[in-house]
């Protein structure tokens, strides 16, 4: 698991290609993404390889989100945004480009014209309970 040879994010952590480095914890690291949504835009991403944030052991998680929330805390007392988002894509359907797992830390004003697709429906209370239900019947193995 500590290392893909053919992950971008891994060259990235080994040295071995370059990157504009923001903060480091025990864990992770946190460098500026290359194509930023927005000025300011980091990534956070464990030194160790995993693919998604369901592969990482518990301390590992603690430790990445421990990182991207001081590194949101330091791009709004440095950049002055009003707010951030924090976010994180599983699989290629879900937006996943780097098979790395990163977190993305994304500074935000009002009107700075970054539209967030989140086309929200509307569900019936009966719909909500069988679906807690049947998430619930899937934490026994998570
Ligand atoms: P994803 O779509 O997988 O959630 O996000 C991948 C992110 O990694 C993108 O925002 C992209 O700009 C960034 N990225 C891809 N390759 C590199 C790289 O070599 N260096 C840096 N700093 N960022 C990268
Ligand atoms: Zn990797």
């Amino acid at each position: 698991v500590a290392r893909d040879p053919d992950c971008v994010f891994c060259k990235i952590i080994a040295g071995e290609i370059p990157a504009a480095g923001v903060a480091e914890s025990d864990l992770a690291i946190a460098f500026m993404d290359i194509g930023p949504i927005a000025e300011g835009h980091t990534l956070v991403i464990p030194r160790d390889h995993y693919e998604t944030v369901m592969d990482m052991p518990p301390e590992v998680v603690a430790d990445v989100y421990g990182l991207a929330a001081r590194v949101a805390r330091a791009i709004k007392a440095s950049m002055g945004c009003e707010g951030l988002n924090v976010l994180q894509n599983n699989g290629a359907c879900a937006g996943q480009v780097v098979g790395h797992v990163h977190v993305h830390v994304i500074p935000r004003d009002s009107g700075d014209g970054i539209a967030w697709p989140w086309p929200s429906t509307e569900a019936e209370p009966d719909r909500l309970a069988s679906l807690a239900e049947r998430i619930k019947s899937g934490m026994n193995e998570a």
